[in-house]
This record gives C-alpha cells, sequence and structure tokens, in this order.
C-alpha cells in the first residue's frame, strides 16, 4: 500500500502530496494523522494522509508511524477540504486543518487525564484500619471509605494536603487503587431540560417540509421575523433528526452564541449537544470535538468554523441568522460558512436549512428568483406576541427645537415612562468610545494615529485617545499638537457618551453597558447580560453585541441612538445593513406578554431604508434594493473581488499595484475573448480607503465581473495572476468583501 501524505509545512512550494509505503505492521487510513521522513535531513514530520493507492512507480519512503489509533478526518471532510482548497485557493494543508482542533498538532497525546481512587475490591475497611498505626493513612481509608465509589485524587488532596506519602503506602500495601481516566472538560454548566411547545400550524408545516419534502443536498430558506418560532422549527427538525439515527450541526453567528442559546438546545438535547465557540479554551474545544467524533455528542451547536465538526451521519445543518456577516472567514482560507455548509451538505447527503429575519439579498434572489432555495415562511409572531411598534425621531427637528441631548425628546419620554413603570431599556449604538472625533477649534486639525489615516477616537472614562484600527492609545492632549491652542473639542457620539448623559438625565436607574471595551476579560460578557436579565440592571447601552439573539422578556423599549452610523458607510452594503440591524434590534422589543416600542432616532428619516424597516417590511425592503443595485451592477448581479496590497513604502507600493491591475486587465480580456469582455465591469487600482494602518500602507485593486459562464475561468484567472507574485508582494484576495476599509 501506498498513502499520499500532505505534510504539515505550510509553504506552497511543498503543498502537494508527497507518497510513500506503508509498511506492513502499519493500518494507516485516509485522513490519518502520520509521521513521515521529510526533505534531504530526513526530519521526522507530522502529515496526513490524503489517499491511499495500491501501486506507485517510483522507489518511496516509509511512514515511521501513526499518530493516532483512528483518522482524524473523515472521508467526507476529506473531500470538503479539497474542494476548499481548490475553490479558495488555499494550500491543502490549510483546508485539512480546518478540520481538527488546533491542540491536535505534534506527536504528544493530548487527551487529559485524571487519576482516580478507590478501595480495592473486596478490602474490608474496618478490618483494614485496625492494622494501621499511621493516624494519616487511618484517616485517608476512612474518606475512601466514606466515597464509596471510586473519586479524583484531587478531592483527597485537597481534604488532606499533605498525604502523599501516606497514600502511596496505602496503594503499595493494596488496600487502595488508582487509576487514570480520560478527562473531558465540560463547557456547558446549565442542561436544566426543557419541554417542547405544540408548535403551531405554520410551524408544523416548515418542519413537515424539511424532514419529508427537503431531498439530499438541497437547502431550505426559513424565513420569519423575530420571535416568529423558527428556532422551535430548528429543534423539532433535529429532533427528528436524532430519532433516525442522524446528527445536526446548528451554526449561530458568535456574538449570538450566548449562554442562553445554549441552555435552549441543551435544555431539549441534554448531554448530546457540544458546542464549538471562541471563548473556549483550547483544551475546551478539543474535548468537545472528541465527544463529537465518538458520536456522544450528536447535536453540535456553534459559530461559522462548527461547518468542519466531525459529525458522522449528518443529517441536517442549520444555519440561523443566515446573513451575518461573521460567516465570513476574515482569514485565511477566507471562506463563507454557507457556501462551505452547501458543499458539505452535497457531499453527506444532508440537507442545509437556512435561517432569518432579513436574508441577505444573495440568498432571498436565490430562493424567490432562481428558485435554488425551498422558501418556508413564518409570517406571524407566535401567540400574544405583537410586533412592536416604531417610531422615527428626526434629530434635524429636535436640533432646531433646541435639543441637543443625545436623546429625542420622544426617546427621553419613552425612558422616563419605561423605567418608571420598572420595565427594561436597551439602547444602541454602533460606535463604541465617548466621541468620534476630536478637533481643534482653533486651526480645525483633527487627532489623527500616528501609524493609520484615521481619526482617533476619544475613550473619556480612560481620558484616552484610541484608534480603533490599531488600538494605539495615548493621553487625551490638553493642547492641539498643531497650533497649541487649548480649544480641543470632541464632536460625535459614542456608547461611553451615552451612558453619560443617561446617568445624568436618571441617576438612580442601574446602567450597563456592553461594547468590545467592557467585555474584554473572560466571564464579563456572561455577568453583564446576566445581570440584565436578573433585573439588577435596568437600562442596557451597547453596540452591535446587544442587537443579536438576546431574549429578555421584560425589555419594552428599544431606542436606536443613531440610525445613520450606518446608513452613510460607504459601502454598497450599507443599506442593507442597515435594514437588518433596525430590524434585528426592534426584534429585541417586547418578546413576551408586554407590548413592545421601538424609537429610531435618525437625521435621514426621509430615506427609503428607514421607512421599510419602520413598517417591517422585508419584501418592499428587498425589491428596492435589488432595483438600486442592478441600476448599478452591484452583487448579486455582479462579483467584486477586492485584492488589498500592503507595504511599507508608498510610492513603490502604488506602482506595483498600478502595474499588476494593467497586466491582470490584459490577462483577463484574453480569458473572457472579444465577447466575453463587457462581462468585465470595472478593474481600477487606488489607495484603499484607510491608506494606511498600523504603519503599513495599504493600497487595493478593485474588480467587478457580471455573473456570467466564464466568472469562474475569470475568479482562477485572477488567481493565478496573484500566485505568480512574489509571496511578500502577494495581496490579500477578497470576493465580495464584507468591510472594505
Ligand atoms: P425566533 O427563533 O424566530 O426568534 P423563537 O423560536 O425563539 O423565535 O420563539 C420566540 C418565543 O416564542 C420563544 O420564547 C419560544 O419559546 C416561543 N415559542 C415558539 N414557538 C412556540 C409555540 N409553538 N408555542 C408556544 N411558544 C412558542
Ligand atoms: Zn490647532
Ligand atoms: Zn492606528
Amino acid at each position: 500500500m501506498f498513502a499520499q501524505v500532505v505534510v504539515d509545512i505550510a509553504h506552497s512550494a511543498v503543498g502537494r502530496p508527497y507518497t510513500y509505503a506503508v509498511p506492513d505492521h502499519l493500518c494507516v487510513e485516509a485522513g490519518q494523522r502520520v509521521l513521515v521522513p521529510f526533505g534531504a535531513g530526513n526530519r521526522a514530520t507530522e502529515g496526513f494522509v490524503v489517499s491511499l493507492t495500491a501501486a506507485c512507480d517510483t522507489p518511496c519512503k516509509e511512514i515511521l508511524r501513526a499518530l493516532d489509533p483512528y483518522p482524524a478526518i473523515h472521508a467526507d471532510q476529506l473531500a470538503l477540504a479539497l474542494w476548499i482548497a481548490e475553490t479558495y485557493r488555499c494550500l491543502h494543508l490549510d483546508a485539512l486543518r480546518l478540520m481538527v482542533p488546533p491542540l491536535l498538532r505534534g506527536t504528544d497525546n493530548k487527551v487529559k487525564h485524571e487519576k482516580f481512587l478507590c478501595l480495592t475490591a473486596g478490602v474490608d475497611a474496618d478490618a483494614s484500619e485496625i492494622g494501621l498505626r499511621s493516624p494519616v493513612q487511618r484517616e485517608i481509608l476512612r474518606f475512601a471509605a466514606g466515597r464509596g465509589q471510586a473519586f479524583p485524587k484531587k478531592e483527597l488532596l485537597d481534604f488532606l494536603p499533605d498525604c502523599n506519602s501516606a497514600l502511596a503506602a496505602l496503594l503499595k500495601k493494596g488496600i487502595l487503587r488508582e487509576d487514570a481516566r480520560e478527562l473531558y472538560r465540560d463547557p456547558i454548566g446549565d442542561r436544566a431540560a426543557t419541554t417542547a411547545p405544540s408548535l403551531t400550524a405554520a410551524q408544523r408545516e416548515a418542519v413537515r417540509i424539511v424532514c419529508e419534502e427537503l431531498r439530499s443536498g438541497e437547502t431550505a430558506l426559513l424565513h420569519g421575523v423575530t420571535g416568529s418560532g423558527k428556532t422551535e422549527v430548528y429543534l423539532a427538525c433535529i429532533d427528528d433528526c436524532l430519532q433516525r439515527g442522524q446528527t445536526a450541526i446548528v451554526l449561530v453567528p458568535e456574538i449570538a452564541l450566548t449562554p442562553q442559546t445554549v441552555a435552549r438546545f441543551c435544555g431539549r438535547f441534554g448531554t448530546r449537544v457540544a458546542v464549538l465557540h471562541s471563548r473556549l479554551s483550547p483544551g475546551e474545544r478539543f474535548d468537545e470535538w472528541r465527544r463529537i467524533r465518538a458520536g456522544t455528542a450528536r447535536v453540535i451547536v456553534g459559530a461559522r468554523s462548527a461547518v468542519f465538526a466531525p459529525a458522522r451521519n449528518l443529517g441536517l445543518i442549520v444555519m440561523d441568522e443566515e446573513h451575518e456577516t461573521s460567516y465570513q472567514s476574515e482569514k485565511s482560507p477566507r471562506y463563507h460558512a454557507l457556501e462551505v455548509a452547501r458543499q458539505r451538505v452535497q457531499i453527506c447527503g444532508a440537507r442545509l436549512l437556512l435561517g432569518s429575519a432579513t436574508p441577505s439579498l444573495t440568498t432571498y434572489s436565490r430562493a424567490v428568483i432562481a428558485k435554488n432555495y425551498r422558501l418556508l415562511r413564518l409570517d406571524e409572531r407566535v401567540v400574544a406576541l405583537s410586533m412592536p411598534e416604531v417610531y422615527v425621531a428626526d434629530m434635524r427637528a429636535e436640533l432646531a427645537a433646541g435639543n441637543t441631548s443625545v436623546f429625542s425628546r420622544a426617546l427621553a419620554d419613552a425612558l422616563t415612562e419605561t423605567l418608571g413603570r420598572g420595565e427594561q431599556a436597551m439602547l444602541f449604538l454602533n460606535r463604541r468610545g465617548y466621541a468620534t472625533f476630536v478637533s481643534c477649534r482653533a486651526c480645525g486639525a483633527v487627532l489623527t494615529c500616528p501609524n493609520c489615516d484615521v481619526s482617533l477616537t476619544h475613550h473619556k472614562l480612560e481620558n484616552r485617545m484610541r484608534c480603533h484600527y490599531c488600538n494605539a492609545n495615548a493621553p487625551l492632549p490638553s493642547r492641539c499638537p498643531s497650533c497649541n491652542s487649548p480649544h480641543l473639542k470632541s464632536f460625535g457620539v459614542g456608547t461611553q457618551q451615552v451612558q453619560e448623559q443617561f446617568e445624568k438625565q436618571f441617576p438612580q436607574i442601574a446602567v450597563a453597558r456592553m461594547d468590545s471595551d467592557t467585555v474584554t476579560e473572560k466571564g464579563a460578557y456572561e455577568r453583564v447580560l446576566g445581570d440584565f436579565r436578573d433585573g439588577k440592571t435596568q437600562l442596557l447601552i451597547g453596540t452591535q453585541m446587544i442587537a443579536k439573539g438576546h431574549d429578555f422578556p421584560n425589555v419594552t423599549l428599544v431606542g436606536v441612538v443613531a440610525a445613520d452610523t450606518t446608513l452613510n458607510l460607504p459601502n454598497y452594503l450599507s443599506r442593507e445593513r442597515t435594514f437588518q440591524l433596525l430590524t434585528q434590534v426592534a426584534g429585541r422589543s417586547g418578546r413576551q406578554n408586554l407590548p413592545g416600542r421601538v424609537i429610531v432616532q435618525t437625521y435621514n428619516p426621509q430615506h427609503p431604508v428607514i421607512g421599510f424597516a419602520q413598517a417591517q417590511d422585508y419584501e418592499a425592503f428587498f425589491h428596492y434594493e435589488m432595483m438600486e443595485r442592478r441600476k448599478c451592477c452591484l452583487p448579486p448581479f455582479s462579483v467584486f473581488v477586492r485584492l488589498l496590497f500592503t507595504g511599507e513604502d508608498a510610492m513603490k507600493l502604488s506602482a506595483l499595484c498600478t502595474d499588476f491591475a494593467m497586466e491582470l486587465e490584459k490577462k483577463l480580456l484574453a480569458v473572457l475573448g472579444e465577447s466575453g469582455a463587457p462581462a468585465l465591469l470595472h478593474l481600477s487600482a487606488a489607495p484603499a480607503p484607510v491608506a494606511r494602518i498600523a504603519g503599513k500602507c495599504r493600497q487595493q485593486v478593485l474588480i467587478k465581473l457580471l455573473r456570467t459562464k466564464q466568472l469562474r475561468d475569470a475568479l482562477y484567472c485572477i488567481y493565478a495572476a496573484c500566485d505568480a507574485l512574489d509571496a511578500r508582494l502577494r495581496p490579500n484576495l477578497e470576493v465580495n468583501p464584507t468591510e472594505m476599509y
């Protein structure tokens, strides 16, 4: 037998599989990790077996040994990795690495064991105690007898800190026995059981279609407002999978992967649930991976990368909030979890269920126009939950009336009423810090980051200026660095300022703020949310962190402090983002028996998107936005490719970028041919919107291509042009980037 092995060296020069002979005494399978001699020095190197063949024409070296007693990667995952390497043009190795936890690397065994003690079978504790002279030994014996069964050695050491030699004596005498057990760290605290409600007719119909009509490899989109019962539909579909002996993966955006979400799945499926998110320790992640692999965990709830979980006999992948940008990986391999999930269900013969209140334009057009996805709807919120009323507050009118506070009169009144009744409220603003920028009133200079081409954000609590791109920070200067004037003034509002103004107006109300500044330490995130849930705080102020997935029954008012922060982003996605955000935020209000209210503050009350959000009319928004996109040939009608070049020297970089763009244009036109040439809508080289970050200059080549049959060839031509560059110069490639700064 011969094995094709991808070695664990992240370099394109050794990216192809190498053939090794499998010695007779070894039994290896595809997907197994092995140790092989590699290179001129025959260094023992780790690698993955990607395939096996019976013959090989050239002489080859032998595999040294297998690193695990089982294949770390299943056959369907191997196929998926191959697809990823091709589709996203990354190293085979990097695609394989996605399938295994980072801790599973190298030759030492990462499985943690814990020592357990117990009385040796047949030993009579009372009789033995008489024969023992050492009081410590007698104490240990009584402890062990009291516990009855095996117990962790750690517990004995906590009870009797200095008993090691006495314990050794007892083990030697054969009175106690010690053994090591595999330790599984369980990241889930609460698995309190809950029961399923009886589903509404609309929910039952959705479940029926997913379970009975959807065929292997097919995708359905469940479109329903927040609170319409989508999660209950997922739970019922997963239950059906489990009953058929299959497993399920549930993807949720990282930010929505709250203890509450996890509790909902654990409540229904108990110990069969595994979780995978970025707050797990490497050890916890490794243990969850082993539980999934072993088949003990059959429902995997996780963020983006859980799409690679080693679930066997996969029946269903659920992707909640499918429109979320966090499903796009921001580092290489730059995969999108939705595309990977579609591929995986096709490989495994599973089904894919997407869910959202505000599907992305691409997804919704695939469902209603191309009809690639089955569309399922939940048009109403479940019993007794009405949609919140949405008011729009015109901030221009506030200013005209002399109100310079961050709160419109409508919002201030609503806060007084709601909080006065003892109910809770949330205030949402997509900008952390105190003020967006600080400028000098004498000379107009804006305080900017020394390393980046951006203004610094004022963080008042620490009284520092902070760069949100490179995190550089310095104390707020007392005088203007350009003209030495003392008249510095801050502009723009951040979450800290909202909190300050609120506390001034409502000194008796307990407030919490949640943004990436306040939840840096481990556990802070859970604590802030827990306090709000328990009513210890009555108002929660936050960035998009609070917009997603939380279900607080006592929240009856949501204020959007400035809808314009997202609406005015220089990005074709800004309207879609704003609509999604306003809808998500509105979904936080009035979840249980109390009616909800939403107040959206804006300087653009006439903007159509604000109107659609106010009416909570997704269909109208979809048709409007599709027209806008068609006018300008934006995705989904076209594909954007952004190549981001970075370098030390602005002039050199700009020259490189311009030359590259010119060459690329020639190559693309050759690939497309005369008839296909119009598909190249745009190709330009220019400085990136933020031309410098952390001291590095940034230039971008933007390419816009019409969706035609030749798209794939055109993309491959772009990939090849990038690959042909020296590794140091190679740009960062993104297809339809979600951020374009
Ligand atoms: P979504 O995922 O669409 O936001 P959920 O599934 O979370 O909606 O449902 C919203 C609320 O309604 C939850 O508290 C849920 O327990 C409850 N709920 C959902 N379906 C039913 C049902 N059929 N009967 C009673 N309560 C339900
Ligand atoms: Zn100045
Ligand atoms: Zn900076």
